[in-house]
């Protein structure tokens, strides 16, 4: 399924069906459901009846292995901490997983990288032959997501293009690929849809403040939708209201409310409101918090530029520490006390 403002970026792709491009690079901003717009996209390319506009047909034998998660001829190759969104095809990067499955080492984090090995394991997957004698596909999430060696693994086999493989890379991030990647694909930007269609969605998903949502999203439905979905969303509202505060914002307040919250969720809250903070006072334009503009221009006029600017970097510097067992609420309530001595004294 793609999504409502996904069609007519669908209906022009198709165009291209008669010379498909052995790779494309479906690229914008995070959110905006490019990963699903890619999937639906390879079930179209591997169905065996699909319909004139490139619809897969969701019937025939290759669909159903497609929504099984087991087509033959479809690799989706994602970072081992992303693998669950595979969905369809879950089962797809066995290979790979296989080596980092040691039962002794599923104490460390999932890896946020695609790894050399699992570039490789397409090799294999592009040396035999179609099973069912159409394209094969391979997907690759997030493309920013490959590490350098696999990067270069990769552009390796970008170079001299498997016959009848068909490459699909998704991207957030563009200005993280080699250029010699980017190069060699057949770009498609995806924009980000318009807010009145975005707002129209997220409020048939029962969202209740689709506007002021999209915006924090920067316009992104899916990301919004997220944030809506977030069980912290009453502690972020408040936080998001002491921060507003400025030289007001009650420091053991926060450190009391906020006790109970991951270092790290709380600090990616502050990083960004500083950010903000200073977005306003050099660009005169937020970019998280537009929804906010009045506070942060009331914050950005009083803040002390070189307290702000050494305050973020004892933010950024936490930031390294945030996984240690500290104890939060004096964390919280240190770097609350901090943010208030960013501002002229009143
Ligand atoms: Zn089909």
């Amino acid at each position: 399924m793609i999504y409502s403002w996904q069609t007519d970026d669908w209906q022009r792709l198709q165009q291209l069906r008669a010379h498909w491009p052995h790779a494309l690079l479906l690229h914008g901003e995070a959110g905006i459901g490019k990963l699903q717009f890619a999937q639906h996209l390879a079930q179209g390319l591997l169905c065996e009846t699909p319909a004139a506009n490139g619809e897969p047909c969701g019937a025939c034998a290759a669909c159903l292995w497609f929504s099984q998660g087991n087509h033959p001829d479809y690799r989706a190759v994602l970072p081992e901490a992303l693998a669950g969104l595979a969905a369809a095809g879950a089962d797809a990067d066995s290979s790979s997983e296989k080596a980092d499955g040691d039962e002794g080492k599923k104490t460390r984090a999932p890896s946020k990288e695609i790894k050399i090995e699992q570039v490789r394991g397409l090799l294999d997957f592009c040396g035999v032959g179609s099973h069912r004698g159409g394209m094969r596909v391979v997907l690759l999430y997030p493309a920013e997501a490959l590490n350098v060696a696999a990067a270069n693994a990769l552009l390796k086999t970008l170079e001299e293009p498997p016959a009848g493989v068909v490459f699909l890379l998704v991207s957030a991030r563009v200005d993280r690929l080699l250029p010699t990647i980017i190069s060699r694909c057949r770009q498609w930007p995806m924009s980000v849809p318009q807010p009145k269609d975005a707002s129209a969605w997220l409020a048939s998903q029962g969202v209740d403040d689709p506007a002021g949502l999209l915006a924090q999203a920067g316009g992104a439905p899916l990301a919004a939708l997220a944030l809506a979905n977030d069980e912290n969303r009453a502690l972020r509202d408040f936080t998001l209201a002491q921060l507003a505060a400025g030289p007001n914002c009650d420091a053991f307040a926060c450190g009391e409310n906020l006790q109970k919250l991951p270092v790290p969720l709380v600090l990616g809250w502050l990083q960004r409101w500083l950010y903000d903070v200073l977005a306003q006072r050099t660009a005169g334009r937020p970019r998280y918090f537009p929804g906010a503009a009045k506070a942060l221009t009331r914050c950005a006029q009083s803040a002390d530029p070189a307290a702000l600017a050494r305050y973020m970097k004892a933010v950024t510097r936490q930031r390294a520490v945030e996984n240690h067992p500290l104890n939060a609420r004096l964390v919280f309530e240190e770097l609350f006390i901090g943010y208030r001595g960013i501002y002229c004294a009143a």
